[in-house]
């Protein structure tokens, strides 16, 4: 079995590859490491080999961890759903959240937003795939929403959010994430804090590459298979 320090080798290796082969810049891709499930050793060991970014689904589980982690400075991100009873503790213990897919939740993440604290990074979710019951806001109501988000105060919004269809067709995967990549050129007129392109998972980040991603969310391939929930929806 591999130690958790040669698959983050690999992982990275891998983005290296990936970004020499579209000609971009080493540094244009940031590893999101995906730890959620993971106990908080495994985290531990995972910072130990240089990773700094940590991306949590599950507040409760999330809450503990970065309780725990306090002493490493940790940089947390929620790419979870997120319930609107449940935003306080995410306003204040997170650095980014991926999963904002409603004005209503980025008004209350803007307003809980501690004083002190820098402004919370937000990318939105966009359904890009249009899936019946998968969480993203329209492309339709991408452009209201985005502006909406941007006027808030405490919230820097960032960029856009996907998680296409499972499918095994590559060239689906990149059309899905070049339409992505279209839509936020399309908003960074408006919205000049527009950077990022949170797009790729363990099995589609060369695709996500290839097309512009900035961030790629990686769990499997850094820790291994996990034993329960795959992914949101
Ligand atoms: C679980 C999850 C990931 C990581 O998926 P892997 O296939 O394990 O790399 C990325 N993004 C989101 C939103 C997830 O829920």
């Amino acid at each position: 079995m591999k130690s958790l320090a040669e698959s983050f080798e690999i992982v990275r290796q891998q983005i290296a590859d990936d970004c020499a082969k579209s000609a971009r810049a080493a540094d244009s891709v940031a590893l999101l490491a995906v730890s959620k499930t993971r106990s908080a050793d495994e985290v531990r060991a995972a910072a130990d080999t240089g990773q700094t970014a940590f991306g949590e689904n599950y507040l409760q589980e999330a809450l503990e961890k970065i309780e725990v982690l306090n002493d490493l400075g940790l940089e947390w991100h929620f790419i979870g759903p997120i319930q609107s009873n449940k935003t306080r503790p995410i306003a204040e213990n997170f650095a980014w959240v991926h999963s904002v897919d409603r004005l209503k939740i980025a008004q209350r993440l803007s307003s809980q937003r501690p004083h002190y604290a820098t402004d919370l990074n937000i990318c939105l979710q966009v359904n890009i795939s249009a899936e019946e019951q998968k969480a993203g806001c329209s492309i339709a109501e991408l452009p209201q929403l985005a502006s909406e988000i941007a006027a808030l105060p405490k919230i820097c919004l960032r960029g856009l959010m996907v998680i296409p269809e499972a499918t095994d067709d590559i060239e689906l995967l990149r059309s899905r994430f070049r339409e992505t990549a279209d839509l936020l050129k399309q908003l960074q007129p408006d919205i000049p804090t527009l950077d990022t392109l949170s797009m790729g998972m363990s099995g589609d980040l060369d695709a996500a590459i290839a097309e512009g991603a900035t961030i790629v969310r990686v769990g499997t391939a850094l820790f291994g298979p996990r034993s329960y929930p795959k992914s949101n929806s």
